[in-house]
């Protein structure tokens, strides 16, 4: 098939690029300039593991291309996707207004039997919105919208988006579900697609992202209590996770949740909830949860410290979580700068987050190693669990350092080990 994908982000990229190589030939569209440019050069403008390889490869089979404009080159395409972004605006809802200009754009441009399909996450009758807004400026009305929410998480967006649990997709027009079935032949059985509603797609995915933030929090305020009454909050998920109603995944504690969607989908679901008189209250608790949770991270760190003498700290990963270098509500943002507040000079070394991280945070050392990062410091606080921060020296790191006091809020070494190597070594709920 012939599909255009407008918006090259971690969504839109990762989907050109996987629908390219499971067979299709992709346009791949973006109205930021620098960021066609880099593509066209064939740079990957964001950090997402395996991209450049499979960019480049398809790229050299033809069937890649980049685009600045959405005009002509959408118009052989039988399949448009819509990937752009949906941030929070100023009254907590998805602001829509990106979306909105590409259903405008689309609209003068797409060929009868195109099917307009709607990957960015977007409240319930968004999409019965868009459908509006191309009728009204398109010259035919042989189109369709459909809702295709996106599942795949950054740091493994290729896999999840070549291997999902579940394709969801919202239909009106049950004519179309062969096309949509083509479109994935090459990705997922057909068992994997769940057909529904287009309302009930698009709230699927704002209720799954919720649910997921709503166990973060749960486990965080779990772990909390195993602090105070000496238990292991590992036993504990493992103990709830073993039940198969439970199951799992997502109990694991840390610094707070961020990123681009969970701080985003559940707020716009809160608003969602509002707008039609259905509370949601338990998510409107996460979201205090969540920030109170960041709130006290750095609280945590300077219990241990004394600020007259002891005030250098060094940060070990920045993003919002591993193996991306997406700041988007990173805890970092509020922890790093609640730390300078209170006199503490912060050295900060993060695998790929750098160029990003400093657009935002500011007055901090950038290291290039986390050796580096832990050279003369009083404390080393680790806020994200990449891989490499795992696979660490540890009686080098501890030389490194003034005094050996690591607070780890991803839990990524054995507390037994670390007090065997002389650390004052504090993690998340383990007593
Ligand atoms: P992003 O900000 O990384 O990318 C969006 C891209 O769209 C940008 O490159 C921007 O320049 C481009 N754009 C905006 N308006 C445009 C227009 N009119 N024409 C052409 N290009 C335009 O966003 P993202 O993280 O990829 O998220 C996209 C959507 O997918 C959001 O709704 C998000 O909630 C959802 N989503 C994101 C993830 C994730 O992990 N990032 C996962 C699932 C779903």
């Amino acid at each position: 098939m012939k599909i255009s994908v407008i918006g090259c982000g971690y969504v839109g990229l990762v989907s050109g690029v996987c629908f390219a190589d499971s067979g299709h030939t992709v346009t791949c569209i973006d109205n930021d300039n620098k960021k066609i440019q880099l593509l066209k050069d064939n740079q990957v403008p964001i950090y997402e593991p395996g991209l450049d390889e499979l960019l480049l490869k398809n790229i050299k089979g033809n069937n890649l291309h980049f685009e600045l404009n959405i005009n002509e080159n959408i118009k052989d395409s039988e399949i448009v996707l819509i990937t752009v972004g949906t941030p929070t605006d100023e009254n907590g809802e998805a602001d829509l207004t990106f979306v909105r200009q590409c259903a405008n754009e689309i609209a003068e441009f797409i060929s009868p039997n195109t099917l307009v399909i709607v990957k960015s996450t977007v409240p319930v009758g968004t999409c019965d919105e868009i459908e509006g807004i191309i009728n009204e400026k398109c010259a035919h009305s042989e189109f369709s919208v459909i809702s295709n929410p996106e599942f795949l998480r950054e740091g493994n967006a290729i896999y999840d988006f070549m291997n999902p649990d579940r394709i969801v997709i919202g239909i009106k027009d049950q004519n179309h579900k062969k096309r949509i079935i083509d479109l994935y032949t090459n990705i997922s059985n057909e068992d994997k697609i769940l057909f529904t509603s287009r309302r009930s797609s698009e709230l699927i995915k704002y209720a799954s992202n919720s649910m997921l933030a709503m166990r973060i929090i749960f486990i965080n305020e779990i772990a909390d209590l195993c602090e105070k009454i000496g238990a292991d909050v590992t036993d504990i998920a493992k103990g709830i996770g073993l039940d198969k109603r439970i199951g799992p995944h997502f109990l694991e504690p840390g610094p707070g949740f961020g990123g681009s969607c969970f701080p985003k989908d559940a707020r716009a679901l809160i608003e969602s909830g509002k707008k039609f008189d259905a509370p949601q209250t338990l998510l409107e608790s996460v979201i205090l949860g969540n920030e109170n949770r960041k709130k006290n991270i750095s609280k945590k760190i300077l219990d241990k410290l004394d600020g007259q003498y002891e005030n250098q700290i060094g940060i070990l990963g920045v993003t919002f979580k591993a193996e991306t270098d997406d700041m988007r509500e990173a805890p970092s943002l509020i922890i790093i700068p609640d730390l300078q507040d209170n006199g503490m000079n912060v050295s900060v070394y993060d695998p790929e987050g750098e160029e990003e991280a400093s657009k935002l945070i500011e007055n901090v050392n950038w290291k290039q190693t986390a050796y580096e990062a832990a050279e003369d410091v009083d404390c080393l606080v680790i806020l994200t669990d990449w891989k490499e921060f795992k696979d660490l020296d540890l009686i080098k790191l501890k030389d490194k350092m003034k005094r050996p006091l690591i607070y780890d809020f991803r839990n990524i070494f054995d507390p037994d080990k670390m007090a065997e190597l002389g650390f004052e070594y504090f993690s998340l709920g383990r007593g």
